[in-house]
């Protein structure tokens, strides 16, 4: 595109033509500062449904005042990159936690879980060489692939048969990637199966399992623990920070000569600041709530049970899902937005996710929960969900 204010403004307008026109939604405060499920916008005080903060982490005192105190002491900013001057022991100390709950002889820690995905595929997936992906894989497991010069071929979504059909007579694929709980579609990836396919090719296998992580499993290990596996199957696992962690950043964990090789090759890692150590202390906060406060999970498992249960009575189709994403399938990206501004109007902040997020005639409402939302809330989400939805479906 040129710097043109004709092409710009053509551009603009064809997403406003299709519908696709992003918007931020501000916040101005949390009327009550330690419950991230009620927020002010516009003057009104909206329920929120639409974030990652599943154990409700995310306004929890106690990370606040981690993240505060270790400011006092080390600084607000890390102050250069991990391999300069930015390695601070709160990191350090949050990545030694880490690999102990997850039993993994090493974590490494990233500033994002973006970066965290580009990492992995720098260091892991070459030139020349072939990774395989899930089709509905998160866009930055697909832009790793793209950066590392490795050619990426995408399986059906959740479709290990497929991805077994795809490697038959080929031995260059060098990395497996898929996301443990599908962050747009609720389901999770089967993983015993691309276990097994990447033993047999000798290949990696990732699991970014940036929303199962903390929820999943007895006790919140994520989607490896859920379905059985280990470090020794699921070889590299992403996690994030960001989610129900209630923090920031994300982490790879893996075997000792795995994480140094990404210490050493991911660009991702190597060539930006690191988290503010009161970042990484907050986190350690939130990972000792994590492995001690398993009433979370019960809760949020709860919560699921009663909006599922609602919807179903309501006439509301979720998609046949267990976790805290329950997606409501609309198709048409403009009824998606006109739910969702429905909802709105009745004080439920549920999120429209529309293509390219989705593919083209997939929007759905994307509803979160979290252990911190109280059975009123949800019940009224219901009854608002199905107003909109059933007066929408005769117009
Ligand atoms: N992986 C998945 C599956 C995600 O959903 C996200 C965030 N939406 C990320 C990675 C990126 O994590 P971060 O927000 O920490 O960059």
């Amino acid at each position: 595109m040129h710097r043109d204010a004709g092409e710009l403004a053509q551009a603009l307008a064809a997403l406003d033509a299709a519908g696709l026109r992003r918007e931020r939604r501000l916040v101005d405060a949390w009327p009550d500062a330690a419950d991230g499920t009620r927020a002010l916008v516009a003057g009104r005080e909206l329920r929120v449904f639409c974030s990652n903060d599943y154990l409700g982490l995310a306004h929890h005192p106690a990370l606040a005042a981690a993240a505060a105190a270790e400011a006092a002491r080390s600084g607000s900013g890390s102050g250069a990159a991990h391999l300069v001057s930015g390695h601070s022991r709160a990191h350090h100390a949050l990545e030694e936690q880490l690999a102990d709950w997850l039993g993994r002889e090493r974590a490494l820690l990233f500033s994002t879980g973006y970066m965290a995905n580009l990492g992995v595929h720098a260091a892991f997936a070459g030139r020349g060489e072939l990774v395989l992906g899930d089709r509905l894989n998160h866009a930055s497991l697909i832009d790793g692939a793209q950066l590392s010069g490795a050619r990426l071929l995408r399986y059906a979504h959740a479709d290990a048969g497929a991805a077994a059909g795809m490697l038959a007579d080929r031995d260059d694929c060098t990395l497996i990637a898929t996301d443990g709980l599908f962050s747009m579609d609720g389901d999770t990836a089967p993983l015993p199966a691309l276990a097994r396919l990447a033993a047999a090719k000798r290949a990696w296998l990732l699991v970014d399992d940036a929303h199962g992580l903390g929820v999943l499993g007895a006790t919140g290990r994520g989607t490896v623990e859920a379905q059985g596996l280990d470090a020794r199957t699921v070889p590299l696992l992403v996690g994030t920070l960001g989610k129900a962690f209630g923090c920031f950043g994300a982490f790879v964990a893996g075997e000792r000569d795995a994480i140094e090789l990404l210490l050493q090759r991911a660009r991702s890692y190597v060539y930006t600041t690191a988290l503010p150590p009161g970042v990484a202390a907050s986190a350690s906060a939130a990972l000792a709530l994590v492995r001690n406060e398993g009433w979370r999970r019960e809760r949020l498992r709860a919560l699921t049970a009663r909006l599922r249960a609602g919807a179903a009575r309501l006439g509301l189709p979720l998609q046949p899902v267990d976790g805290p994403i329950q997606p409501l399938l609309v198709g048409d990206a403009a009824r998606a937005m006109r739910l969702s501004a429905a909802l709105l109007a009745r004080g439920y902040w549920v999120g429209a996710i529309r293509p390219p997020t989705v593919p083209a005639g997939s929007a759905r409402l994307r509803i979160t929960l979290s252990s911190t939302h109280d059975e009123a809330a949800v019940d009224g989400l219901l009854e608002a969900l199905a107003e909109a939805w059933h007066a929408q479906a005769v117009a």
